[in-house]
């Protein structure tokens, strides 16, 4: 037997609400907000990635997806930062009033271990902002993110914040933490060995114990926990902080947070859940003010987000979101026919048993599908009535059937 390919994942129908929401409230509010959609190819070539991304990432090292077509290298989307920065500088996207705002949404290939949470191909939907500078704009991004988050019922979220100053600052840096890891570099695991001379900064996202001991050595603390952006930069990241403090929206500055791209500079932000083992951030994003002319168009800054959907999704399905609102328990096929109908033209989501099983049976099954069992049986019949049971509290009241809708 032919199976589905390992790391990808068929969506089945029963799956399929929870996708759709994810994917309108997206396009709700994103609009909102002044973001456009954007659909760029599924595949693109290589050197868009390479130095879109960075080689020395572990995305352009070993996750890609790479094939020959006509003595072409292309390559299965790995992000989608790149193609979009592709397509706002080949249709001369500059030309537009700044900010340009873009959305997105769609399938990635990263050929990495599969694990819980983490699949050969997975979707993102994310959002892109081009040409402003201004701490605001880093501000929206990060509301934006928690809004879409919230929409979707998820609000048990850690926002964490760090700045990595500007290409200077962080050369500065780079110097200083390579200077005092030089003493334990024969202790760094392997990865963090290259990283050391191909990209220090990414040292700090390590997952490694014996790593990360060391980082929590007195003198490489110091390092690491102190004040390396310069002035500008840092002037920037306490902006941000406070138009944070503004919306209320809560974070803590992790400085060991670099995320896993090249392009990044000052902002970068991570939206994590305690709710989802290892692989627990559901969104990552920053500032890449330099990645639009470094790709060959005219120097824009930009910042943006991308989200992982199969982790929003096993989130919304753990916090019960895909449950029915209403299970029909009947005595009576027809008048249950008729019920479900009527509740489902106003929109409710509806369903009940087919097969017309005992009562007690009927009871069963609405406490595991569904928030509400709207109860059909003799007494209510004859009288005209509904009993309404809240499945979570026990709690049952009988109304007239006008009122039904009221009660719910
Ligand atoms: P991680 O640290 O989990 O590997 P990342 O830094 O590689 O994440 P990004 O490239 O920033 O992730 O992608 C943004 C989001 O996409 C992640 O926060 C995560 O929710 C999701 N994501 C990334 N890789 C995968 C994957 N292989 N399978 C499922 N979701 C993924
Ligand atoms: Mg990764």
């Amino acid at each position: 037997m032919i199976k589905v390919q390992k790391g990808t994942k068929d969506i089945l129908p029963e799956e399929m609400a929870l996708w759709h929401k994810m994917e309108e409230n997206a396009k709700l509010i994103f609009s909102n907000a002044g973001y456009g959609e954007i659909r760029t190819p599924i595949f693109e070539a290589t050197e868009l990635f390479a130095r879109g991304v960075g080689d020395t990432t572990d995305i352009v090292n070993k996750e890609m997806y790479t094939f020959e077509k006509s003595e072409r290298s292309l390559t299965l989307r790995p992000e989608n930062t790149a193609g979009v920065v592709r397509s706002f500088i080949e249709n001369g996207m500059h030309r537009l009033s700044a900010p340009v705002k873009l959305w997105y949404k769609g399938p990635m290939f990263r050929y990495e271990r599969p694990q819980a949470g983490r699949q050969r191909q997975f979707h993102q939907v994310g959002v892109e902002m081009f040409g402003i500078k201004d701490a605001t704009a880093d501000a929206e991004i990060i509301e934006l993110a928690e809004a879409y988050l919230k929409s979707l019922g998820l609000n048990d979220l850690e926002v964490e914040i760090n700045s990595l100053g500007c290409p200077e600052c962080r050369e500065n840096f780079k110097n200083k933490l390579k200077e005092v890891l030089k003493p334990y570099f024969n202790e760094l695991c392997d990865d963090c060995k290259t990283r050391y001379d191909k990209n220090p900064l990414r040292l700090l996202d390590c997952k490694v114990d014996s790593c990360k001991e060391i980082f929590e050595k007195p003198e490489v603390k110091a390092v690491i926990q102190g004040d390396f952006i310069c002035e500008e930069c840092s002037e920037h990241f306490e902006e941000l902080k406070s138009y944070l403090d503004t919306l209320g929206i809560k974070y803590s500055v992790n400085k060991l947070l670099v995320r896993g791209l090249d392009y990044y500079n000052r902002t970068v932000f991570e939206i994590k859940s305690n709710n989802l083992g290892s692989q627990n951030a559901v969104c990552g994003g920053g500032r890449y003010d330099s990645l639009v002319g470094n790709l060959g168009g005219q120097d824009t800054p930009a910042i943006g987000f991308a989200m992982g959907m199969e982790r929003l999704y096993s989130l919304m399905k753990s916090e019960g979101n895909e449950q029915l609102d209403v299970f029909v328990v009947s005595t009576d096929k027809k008048e249950a026919l008729k019920l479900v109908k009527y509740l489902r033209d106003n929109n409710i989501k509806t369903d009940f048993d087919f097969n017309g099983k005992k009562f007690t049976k009927q009871m069963e099954k609405a406490s595991k599908v569904a928030k509400t069992a709207v109860i059909l049986g003799e007494d209510e019949i004859q009288n005209n009535k509904v009993s309404i049971k809240n499945l979570a509290t026990s709690e049952q009241i009988t109304v007239n059937r006008d009122e039904l809708l009221n009660n719910i």
